[in-house]
């Protein structure tokens, strides 16, 4: 199917719909300071927020500062995780990320891109979830949920999450990124899900390409 260019102005107004319609749209994941989320963050690749959120107090009780991790025992942390998914890798990532913190970065999460991306098993969708929400820094997160509607409605064409990222970040206005990924995950979780797209019931269906051509439910 050919893919038409969506206007900024067109975008914007489709946006504009979605955060009406989702006025409680914000991250799920249960945090109190910018470790938290990050260590969160990691968790959640792969596995639900519901289950990370399970976890994560537990977690945060035994380990509330990098600095508290680092004397940890892998094993021990595995077994906290276990039920995330992927422990063993996360586990490692969790300890090498408070490593970090602790030696380069005062035992602080930094605040800019690419220190955060050069933390072990951190990557831009978790970096921009972090400057996002922690530190309030307008990031656009690319998900599963956001690569699939974003291509849905024309916002981006790009194979691959950075490639949509720097796609939305051309037609969405910079202060608006954050809460544009938060509403278009609620839209995918609702609404617009990956097999069963429930477009007559969708807010922008009228802005949407692909009426017509998902299947009504
Ligand atoms: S009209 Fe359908 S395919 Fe388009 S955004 Fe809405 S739910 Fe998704």
């Amino acid at each position: 199917m050919k893919r038409t260019p969506v206007s900024p102005f067109d975008a914007i107004e489709s946006l504009d719909r979605l955060e009406q319609a989702y006025p409680a749209a914000r991250c799920a994941l249960i945090y109190e300071n910018p470790w938290q989320l990050l260590v969160a963050t990691i968790l959640s690749a792969q596995c639900t927020d519901v289950r990370v959120n399970q976890v994560t107090p537990l977690l945060f009780q035994s380990f509330p500062e990098p600095g508290n991790l680092i004397v940890a025992e892998q094993r021990e942390v595995e077994k906290l995780i276990y039920s995330t998914g992927f422990y063993r890798n996360k586990a490692k990532n969790l300890l090498g990320c408070a490593r970090e913190l602790v030696q380069a970065h005062g035992g602080k999460v930094p605040q800019t891109m690419d220190q955060l991306v050069a933390l072990p098993g951190v990557g831009r969708k978790t970096a921009n979830v972090v400057l996002g929400n922690a530190f309030g820094v307008p990031g656009m997160v690319v998900d599963t949920h956001v690569g699939r509607i974003s291509w849905r409605l024309g916002w981006a064409s790009a194979r691959t999450p950075e490639g949509i990222e720097q796609e939305l970040c051309t037609l969405l206005p910079r202060e608006r990124w954050t809460q544009a990924a938060h509403v278009l995950i609620f839209h995918g979780r609702q609404c617009c899900r990956a097999q069963t797209a429930c477009c007559s019931a969708c807010p922008v269906v009228e802005r949407c390409p692909q009426l017509g051509v998902r299947r009504q439910k």
